[in-house]
């Protein structure tokens, strides 16, 4: 399982066992933050612990996901499905960035055209550590 949590621990998350890569996006918004997404489903593979009312979120023009918050330290933690898809399964995926850097550093980056193509791009042989500072 990997852990994460935002700088001032207010909003964490736990991950089952290890993504097999992590999505590096280019739309509007993700590359505005410089998340690292790794994906499931809410309740399932991936459990969101907030303290208190602490989480802020941010609806794009489409309505489908939310991009949530701290609103203490302003870390990007999480976007989630709006609504569940029609098995009542509600996706979400968390951003790694909030992850240990030993625990993520060997994990691929999928890169993601999220800005015109919607398509992933060809894989490039880039890890984490590669891409995260
Ligand atoms: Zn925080």
């Amino acid at each position: 399982m990997i852990t994460g949590h935002c700088h001032c621990g207010a909003v964490s998350f736990e991950f089952d066992g290890v993504p097999d890569d992590v999505t590096a996006c280019s739309c509007t918004v993700c590359r505005r933050y410089g998340t690292l997404w790794a994906y499931d489903y809410e309740g399932e593979g991936i459990r969101i612990t907030t303290r208190g009312s602490n989480t802020g979120v941010y609806i794009r023009g489409e309505k489908e996901i939310s991009f949530n918050f701290c609103r203490t330290c302003g870390c990007v933690t999480h976007w989630r499905a709006l609504q569940p898809n029609d098995k009542g399964r509600r996706r979400i995926a968390v951003n790694m960035r909030m992850a240990e850097p030993d625990v993520v550093a060997a994990i691929p980056v999928q890169r993601f055209d999220g800005l015109s193509t919607w398509d992933d791009l060809p894989k490039d042989g880039r890890c984490v550590a590669d891409v995260w500072f």
